[in-house]
């Protein structure tokens, strides 16, 4: 019988795979690979369409993002590696030497005061106060001749005058609680429950406001000057938070216009416009003052005779200077001898003749 080609290549293999048992374990393996291999092509060659798509789609993403990658966002277009390193510690020296550089700058800078800021900061002739409303001694009591003001008597003055050295004797002892001691700065804003009743004084320009109970001591003070011929005016007694707000952010966009950072202009105007919610104008307790002579606000002020009858008579009236030169580091305020605190008799008397600010009666005696 004859054998088919078939056939005996079949034997062949059948006769082989008995004698050689290595061969046929062999086979096998490779027979199961071609056919994985196989069955690999055919899923991608029914499927080319689709991971063409993905591929594409991958590809898209891959291109994307990469445009998000820092060298791409360089203004001088493409730099390796090392170059960027070098650049980053050459930016960051530079940022040392230009925080070196404003700091220098900062300290030499020249505190700018209201009215520097109102006339644009560059005329200092425009001092003029003609925005800010003044109230002289005359003004009052003309509006209030008839009513509840009377200038007292030299014999009434000078008991008044006497209380606070009978105070001294006694040694007072004073309540941190008191109303008329209140500490109001950058580090304590004005209480949240702190109440108090805003006082009119009429005046022939119109009212002017302030905590009412310390009208009275205010009238005697002003009528106490005219009697030494010193003439006072009251110019920004009372304030709300607004107002307050409205300076101060003038200020620092002053300052910013100037080319400084937002931080460098606002501790640099926290200087010299308390900052809001810590201004003792926002509690009626604080007075800004003047004379008939002298109608800036400066520290030129407290050369004039009225500057220097106030330094040595107001804490006979309750009022203490509340900026007082030498003491800025403890205040964080510049010199202002034209703003006046009442602290009540017996503390202004002990801040006065101590030379204290009131940060440090505090300490002192609270
Ligand atoms: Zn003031």
């Amino acid at each position: 019988m004859k054998r088919s080609f078939y056939e005996k290549t079949k034997s062949f293999f059948i006769n082989m795979g008995k004698h050689y048992k290595l061969l046929r374990v062999l086979a096998i393996i490779g027979l199961a690979f071609s056919m994985l291999f196989h069955r690999i092509y055919l899923y991608f060659k029914t499927g080319t369409k689709r991971f063409a798509s993905t591929a594409f789609i991958l590809l898209c993403f891959m291109v994307g993002n990469s445009f998000a990658y820092p060298v791409f966002q360089e203004e001088n277009g493409f730099i390796s590696g090392e170059e960027k390193e070098a650049e980053v510690v050459a930016v960051a020296d530079s940022q040392i030497a230009l925080a070196d550089e404003q700091q220098v700058e900062y300290e030499n800078i020249k505190v700018l005061d209201d009215e520097d800021v109102v006339d644009g900061y560059s005329d200092s002739q425009f001092h003029d106060m003609e925005n800010v409303d003044k109230y002289f001694l005359d003004e009052i009591l003309e509006e209030n001749a008839d009513t509840n003001f009377q200038p007292l008597k030299d014999s009434e003055q000078a008991e008044m005058e006497s209380i606070p050295e009978m105070a001294m004797a006694q040694k007072p002892q004073f309540d941190a609680g008191d109303w008329k001691l209140v500490l109001i700065n950058k580090q304590h804003p004005i209480p949240e429950d702190y109440s108090f009743s805003l006082g009119m004084i009429k005046t022939i320009k119109g009212d002017m406001e302030c905590d009412e109970r310390i009208i009275d001591d205010l009238l005697l003070m002003m009528q106490a000057a005219s009697e030494d011929g010193v003439t006072l005016a009251i110019c920004s007694p009372y304030r709300d938070l607004s107002y307050q707000e409205y300076l101060f952010n003038r200020k620092v966009r002053a300052y910013m216009k100037k080319g400084m950072s937002y931080m460098e202009a606002y501790s640099i105007s926290s200087q010299a416009v308390t900052v809001p919610g810590a201004s003792e104008h926002q509690i009626g307790l604080a007075i800004d003052i003047i004379s008939d002579t002298y109608l800036t606000l400066d520290e030129g002020f407290a050369e004039t005779s009225a500057g220097i009858w106030l330094s040595q008579h107001c804490a006979e009236y309750g009022f203490i200077l509340r900026y007082p030169k030498g003491k800025e580091a403890i205040t964080s305020i510049e010199f202002e001898p034209w703003h006046f605190r009442y602290v009540g008799r017996d503390a202004a008397e002990v801040i006065m003749k101590e030379g204290l600010c009131l940060e440090e009666f505090w300490d002192k005696y609270l």
